[in-house]
């Protein structure tokens, strides 16, 4: 199901412009408009849903799968030797458009982009109690 207002959902029905990379049922990726690198993609599911969380676990196996395909072509076509599939999910993670969406960001050596600062844990007793705080919560 679609959502009338929602930025993806208007441009998987053609009402807004964009640089199609690949479509099926269930599917549709197209090129980002402000990408990291040239190739940036971004593979959305065609049903309406907000973040990774409420996604239907099958359409995400099969954007897994259409991942699986596209980026190998992603990476000939930009002469990439690796990439990253990223997925921002809520406000302040970097999620700016409220359709859940996995980008694929082509990688070069020396391209210059970092994605996170590394921050050890002030000892090994700390990180065993953050693993058991999340694992409390899983249910
Ligand atoms: P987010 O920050 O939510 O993970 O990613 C949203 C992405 O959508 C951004 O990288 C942004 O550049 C891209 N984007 C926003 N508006 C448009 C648009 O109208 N067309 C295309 N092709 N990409 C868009
Ligand atoms: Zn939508």
């Amino acid at each position: 199901m679609q959502e009338k207002d929602c930025l993806f959902c208007r441009i998987i029905r053609g009402e807004i412009p964009s640089s199609k990379v690949y479509e099926d049922e269930y599917v549709y990726a197209f090129l980002d408009i402000a990408p990291s690198f040239a190739g940036h993609t971004l593979v959305v599911p065609k049903n309406h849903y907000e973040n990774i969380l409420d996604i239907d676990v099958n359409e995400a196996s099969h954007i897994f799968a259409t991942i699986q395909k596209i980026a190998p072509a992603i990476m000939k076509a930009t002469g990439a030797e690796g990439f990253h599939v990223l997925q921002n999910n809520n406000e302040v993670a970097g999620q700016t458009v409220f359709h859940t969406h996995f980008h694929i960001i082509p990688r070069k050596a020396g391209d210059g982009m970092t994605l996170w600062t590394p921050t050890p844990y002030e000892s090994d007793k700390k990180r065993d109690e953050m693993a058991r705080k999340i694992q409390v919560e899983i249910h």
